[in-house]
């Protein structure tokens, strides 16, 4: 149960990423298209950190290579000090869309990682309670056309979840569903990762979803990304959006994004 989870995770320290004066880009036809500009970023072993930027300037692009999905074209990502260079089960990508098995049931979906590295005898107790900590237990049997974009997402932080990866890396997790629903996953987001412990990496083009989960809030420039600032946001979970300090904070960061109404 969440009990067995805490304890197992206790015994494996997050996982720091340090990325250090990243740049990237693609080639379109024989143009180059500059991605990401000399980013540099350190996250601390059990940080939530937030990467916050407008759409197209490179966020997805920077959470791949720290995936190890993709090697920069110069400077270095790290975990723990060794450069990253290929995806492992300690860092997960959790994409904007879940990208589920269709032909899987639920539980046959959130076990196949376990599944692919010949875990599942060992280690199969871990999908069910990973499946009643997400309160999805009910849905095991349940094949992802049968769910709702909330569910199937839950299933897709299963299915990371289960792995105990040390680091989180989230993708607009939430970008495709609906306002109650986002509302009720990013509260359920910050209680795994408060009772799980994971390093979190949550991309977003929303500043109070940032300002909702995340320690710190760095803010990224259009494409080429850049790094325009870095916000702290010292308040305790849960949070309140109506927290006076996190309304200052959200005029900061529409300000950096260039957003200067009252809005
Ligand atoms: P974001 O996630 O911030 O919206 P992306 O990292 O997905 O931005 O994309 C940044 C820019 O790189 C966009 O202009 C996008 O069209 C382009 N891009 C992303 N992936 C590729 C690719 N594989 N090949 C060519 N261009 C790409
Ligand atoms: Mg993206």
């Amino acid at each position: 149960m969440a009990i067995a989870l805490e304890t197992n995770a206790a015994d494996r320290p997050n996982l720091a990423l340090a990325i250090e004066h990243v740049s990237h880009g693609y080639t379109i036809g024989d143009r180059p298209l500059p991605v990401l500009d000399d980013v540099s970023i350190s996250v601390k072993p059990g940080e939530f950190v937030a990467l916050l930027g407008p759409s197209g300037c490179g966020k997805s692009t920077l959470l791949r290579l720290a995936a190890g999905l993709d090697l920069p074209l110069a400077g270095r990502l790290t975990e723990d000090g060794r450069t990253i260079e290929k995806p492992h089960p300690d860092r997960i990508l959790v994409f904007q869309e879940a990208t589920l098995f269709p032909w899987m049931t639920v539980r046959k979906n959130v076990a196949a990682g376990l599944d692919a590295r010949g875990l599942l005898k060992s280690e199969g107790y871990r999908v069910d309670e990973i499946l009643r900590r997400v309160g999805l237990e009910a849905f095991a049997h349940v094949y992802p056309h049968q769910l709702s974009g909330g569910m199937a997402q839950r299933v897709a932080i299963a299915r990371a979840l289960v792995n105990e990866p040390k680091l989180l890396l989230l993708d607009e997790p939430f970008g495709k569903l609906d306002s109650l629903t986002r509302l009720s996953m990013q509260q359920e987001l910050v209680q795994l990762w408060r009772d799980v412990r994971f390093t979190a990496v949550l991309v977003t083009h929303d500043v109070e979803e940032a300002l909702l989960l995340a320690d710190r809030v760095i803010v990224f420039s259009n494409r080429p990304a850049r790094i325009l600032s870095e916000v702290a946001v010292p308040r305790p979970h849960p949070r309140r959006r109506d927290d006076g300090d996190l309304i200052r904070l959200r005029q900061v960061l529409l300000q950096e994004l260039g957003v200067t109404a009252d809005v």
